[in-house]
């Protein structure tokens, strides 16, 4: 691995040594739901409607034979609710009738079902499964740009092969733990902590910023 990489990683772990999903759930299942409710909203939000959602719909049965307008009012609060609450009560119905209700394993069933895309899978897969993976959000995205981790115009798909090429395999599931709390408390996408970061020294973000300022 390249030193920088190396460098931020355990500066990211040394700061986060405990850094983990965020997300509320007890099964397999309510962690892929809470997954999909996240998608451009806070986890701290949908933390505050699954318990309700899971507590009125406790099987995969129950969400897929749902009123929708059941599940919506249940999950109003987080954005896109009306898209999210689709998609769920269609994941839980693909999930009963192909999967016996079970979340499968595999990257290719998963994103066979509604409201679950790479991002998602990912996540599902390291977190539930343990199996090595490293979704890339927002914060990762973020944190591996700024740090220029990988290629100035890589797209998210490219974000995530490139990290993957270069962090090993027995990591990534750590590392993408570490790259998101970096991003979500440190490495803020309006105001960075850049004046008590440690990475100053290697952070791209970080000399344009001055750049900019002295000019
Ligand atoms: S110096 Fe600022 S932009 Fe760079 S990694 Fe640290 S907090 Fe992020």
């Amino acid at each position: 691995m390249q030193s920088k990489l190396r460098l931020a990683l355990d500066t990211m772990y040394a700061m986060y040594p405990d850094a983990c999903c965020e997300l509320d759930f007890k099964t397999n299942e309510q962690l892929a739901i809470a997954v999909i409710l996240s998608a451009q909203t806070t986890d701290i939000s949908v933390n505050k409607v699954t318990p309700n959602l899971f507590q009125t719909f406790p099987t995969m049965h129950a969400l897929a034979e749902a009123q929708l307008e059941q599940v919506e009012e249940t999950i109003k609060t987080i954005g896109l609710y009306r898209n999210k609450a689709k998609h769920i009560k269609q994941f839980a119905k693909q999930l009963v009738e192909d999967h016996d209700g079970i979340l499968p394993s595999n990257e290719h069933e998963l994103t066979a079902l509604a409201g679950v895309g790479r991002k998602t899978a990912n996540v599902i897969m390291g977190v539930a499964f343990q199996q090595p993976a490293l979704a890339v959000d927002t914060h990762v995205f973020r944190v591996a740009h700024r740090l220029a981790l990988v290629t100035q115009k890589a797209n998210v798909l490219q974000t995530e092969l490139q990290l993957k090429r270069k962090i090993p395999k027995q990591e990534w599931i750590d590392a993408h733990h570490a790259m998101l709390f970096f991003g979500r408390y440190h490495c803020l996408a309006r105001q960075p902590k850049c004046k008590e970061c440690s990475l100053q020294s290697v952070c791209n973000y970080y000399k344009q910023q001055k750049t900019t300022q002295s000019d």
